[in-house]
């Protein structure tokens, strides 16, 4: 039976991906040895690290003077490497969720943390819109796509400081005016590659103003003068993040994928409003998540959620279970998924609804 992956990370990648690295896990770029086991200084592993570095820049417009590098220890390590490095006196973030939550307390822990809004009142189900930002604050920290609760921020906020994002949700799934921000950072695992690759893209201006020492390892400079080479990289990780770019300048790049994602989530969101059995947890439509779509049976029917869980799965559907801070369901549609396991979804709750 054919698997329909929605699980929210580690979660679907392009087939392509997955062929390209098996190749190379057995014999990677002729050497006749596997990448696995081919040092990261080989020029042939260079090579890999260096057009990944070039096709995060094509692919997203990175302007001049802004750095590209493939770290490890995930998006939670930077909640602290970010303030580490940018936060001298104030900054200010967005509270939107879980993630947004760890990064704010990682923050506290380096220096004066102004939330400027959250939407922990309503079990984080919206995006926050009026808020003040501290003239005097460094950078305002925003989650762009809040995987758990299923909302995003889905156009680059404008405001007076310059913005630094965890996209590890959502990146590559549209385009963003990178020149907003003095940092981007992504764990790879939900729509880029393998685990254990962080993107970091950073405005190299941006760096060496804070009074505190920084640990030579969560020092950006460091790994900018070392070609994110400072320690061993996760190479089999940023190997498969090349696939998938690769693959993603394949399909037309951010602004394709754009319109794509909009049809897919469309899709799904659509049957969500008609169908009476099920119930998007969150209400305003721009406020949407276009990569993880959480919802949950209506009131009247909530005693048959094991009942469609067990329905989806017996049709090959896996990861549809929400996490457990919200509960009910989450479809994760990340770039690589197909329009037709979307579709493949809808058509299992009309027929959960017909049976009923
Ligand atoms: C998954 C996720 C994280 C955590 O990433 P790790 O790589 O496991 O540290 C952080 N932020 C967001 C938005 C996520 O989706």
């Amino acid at each position: 039976m054919k698997k329909h992956n929605f699980y929210a990370g580690p979660s679907i990648l392009p087939g392509f991906t997955m062929e390209k690295t098996v190749e190379a896990i057995k014999d990677f770029a002729g050497t006749g040895l596997s990448l696995m086991e081919i040092s990261h200084r080989s020029k042939e592993f260079v090579a890999v690290m260096e057009q990944a570095q070039a096709l995060v820049k094509e692919l997203l417009q990175v302007p001049e003077g802004y750095s590209v590098l493939f770290l490890q220890g995930g998006a939670s390590l930077q909640f602290y490497m970010v303030p580490c490095n940018l936060l001298n006196k104030k900054a200010a973030y967005l509270n939107t969720g879980s993630w947004a939550s760890k990064a704010i307390k990682e923050a506290k822990l380096v220096g004066e943390v102004v939330e400027v809004a959250s939407s922990k009142n309503a079990n984080f189900n919206y995006i926050p819109k009026e808020y003040n930002i501290p003239a005097d604050a460094e950078y305002l920290h925003i989650t762009t796509n809040n995987t758990i609760f299923g909302t995003e921020i889905l156009k680059d906020p404008d405001v007076a400081v310059p913005l630094v994002a965890d996209m590890s949700s959502d990146v590559f799934s549209r385009p963003v005016d990178v020149s907003k921000y003095n940092l981007i950072y992504a764990g790879a695992q939900k729509n880029l590659g393998p685990s254990g690759a962080t993107l970091v893209i950073v405005k190299n201006e941006a760096l060496g103003k804070v009074e505190r020492t920084v640990p030579t390892i969560l020092d950006y400079k460091i790994h900018i003068d070392n070609e994110s080479m400072f320690n061993t990289p996760s190479t089999l990780a940023v190997y498969g993040c090349l696939q998938t770019l690769i693959w993603l300048k394949e399909q037309g790049g951010v602004e394709a994928m754009e319109k794509i994602n909009i049809q897919k989530a469309g899709i799904l969101y659509d049957e969500l409003d008609r169908n009476k059995f099920f119930v998007p947890t969150v209400p305003n439509t721009e406020d949407r998540s276009r990569m993880n779509v959480t919802f949950v049976m209506a009131p009247e029917y909530v005693e048959l959620e094991k009942e469609f869980n067990d329905f989806a799965s017996s049709r090959g559907m896996l990861g549809l279970k929400g996490h457990r801070s919200v509960g009910g369901f989450r479809a994760s549609i990340y770039n690589a998924m197909p329009a037709a396991s979307v579709q493949a979804l809808v058509d299992c709750m009309k027929e959960f609804a017909k049976m009923k």
